[in-house]
């Protein structure tokens, strides 16, 4: 049994674990949610907030411990302010943590409760669908405060944002051709998709209608077979060797981290461009093994932003064709990332993260300024 002393030497260290990992990212606030009645715990991490609320979705996953889940949420919420500022959207960076099992644990008390909790941020988080929270969970959310996005499209939300998604991957992925052949076209083109959920179906489908050769790789023998329904010239690999094929370009659409030392001993593509959040394994060192080895690594946070376009059109009052030609802008953006980093001779992630800190800072202090009077 623990000991008040205990306790309160648990609570110092966690609290300072937290404000360490703060200090770290540049955190603005960390809130932990509790409620024993639902069974909800959760954590909602706000990263920056100078260009706008902080807009991010919440996962449930049943994580080890709340450290590893801390660790997500920070991280995470990092990356949402780096999206938001260089697509040029007013938004900041945050996310939301809920631990548990989705399949055991989730019920509408639980998710209603955290709609509550997010409400009482006032606005300073909004909220959408991440892994394990569908368009229904968000509906209970949206029961218990506005502070919400990726409402289906029957309550005037945008649905799902993965085909947006999905539509920004492929433009980004023809700007890398551009860069990295000198032209667009991706006609012949050997691609290999590492996961066809959401996005990487939609994905197959727009590399068929272009003529490129689909190499995929999947665990979920469903989803492959749907995968074929939308390009039935996609050809089937193993896990084992996949990282050997022969191929112009490799696609991440499953996970994160795929790209590290181990794969990159391997893989011989000329480009990696893909969906997944955080593909690099470790952003400055395999930024850099990309560039050393002559591959055109498309910044994740750049190329897949396509859903974060989606969401943030929701909050004008949603249009599908406002959100895509919106999200067409990241193939220039694109351009102008690996034109930088061609010029400075620097990895494409930094080039692309310089850009967006730029933007916060400046952009930022102006939009601060506003409130002088
Ligand atoms: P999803 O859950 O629909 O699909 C993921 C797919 O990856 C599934 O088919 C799953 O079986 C497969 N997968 C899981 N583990 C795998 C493994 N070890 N090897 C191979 N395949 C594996 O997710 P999604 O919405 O398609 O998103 C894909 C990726 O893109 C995720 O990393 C997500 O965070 C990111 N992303 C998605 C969106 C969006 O709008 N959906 C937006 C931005 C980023």
């Amino acid at each position: 049994m623990s000991t008040t002393t205990d306790l309160a030497t648990a609570a110092a260290a966690e609290v300072s674990s937290v404000l360490s990992g703060m200090l770290a990212g540049n955190h603005e606030q960390v809130v932990h949610f509790y409620d024993p009645s639902t069974g909800l715990k959760a954590i909602v991490a706000i990263h920056n907030t100078h260009l706008g609320p902080a807009l991010g979705g919440t996962r449930m996953w049943n994580y080890r411990s709340e450290a590893e889940a801390l660790t997500d949420v920070l991280r995470l919420s990092r990356g949402m302010s780096y999206k938001a500022a260089i697509t040029g959207l007013n938004l900041g960076g945050g996310k939301a943590v809920i631990i548990g099992d989705a399949k055991t644990q989730k019920s509408e008390a639980m998710l209603r409760r955290f709609g509550k909790f997010v409400d009482g941020l006032g606005g300073r988080y909004i909220t959408a669908e991440d892994v394990n929270i569908s368009t229904r969970d968000i509906e209970y959310m949206a029961m218990e405060t506005k502070h919400v996005t990726g409402l289906p499209e029957i309550l005037g939300g945008g649905g799902d944002p993965s085909p947006v998604t999905a539509y920004g991957v492929y433009l980004g992925m023809k700007a890398s051709a551009k860069e990295a052949f000198g032209n667009d076209s991706l006609q012949g083109k050997k691609v290999l998709v590492q996961g066809v959920g959401k996005v990487g179906q939609s994905l197959v489908e727009y590399l068929g209608k272009e003529g490129a050769k689909v190499f995929v790789y999947d665990i979920s023998a469903e989803n492959l077979k749907a995968a074929a329904v939308k390009n039935p010239a996609i050809q089937v690999v193993e896990a084992e060797g996949m990282f050997d094929l022969d191929i112009d370009i490799y696609a991440p659409c499953a996970l994160g981290a795929t790209v590290n030392t181990e794969s990159l001993s391997r893989l011989r593509c000329a480009i990696i461009s893909g969906a997944a959040n955080n593909q690099l394994a470790d952003e400055d060192l395999h930024g850099q093994l990309c560039k050393d080895k002559g591959i055109l690594y498309a910044p994740d946070f750049l190329i897949n932003a396509g859903g974060l376009i989606n969401v943030s059109i929701e909050l004008e009052g949603y249009n599908r064709e406002r959100a895509m030609s919106k999200t067409e802008r990241i193939y220039d953006a694109a351009l102008n990332v690996f034109a930088i980093a061609r010029e400075e001779n620097i990895p494409t992630i930094q080039a692309a993260k310089r850009l967006a800190e730029q933007r916060i800072e400046s952009v930022g202090r102006i939009r601060l300024s506003h409130s002088i009077r």
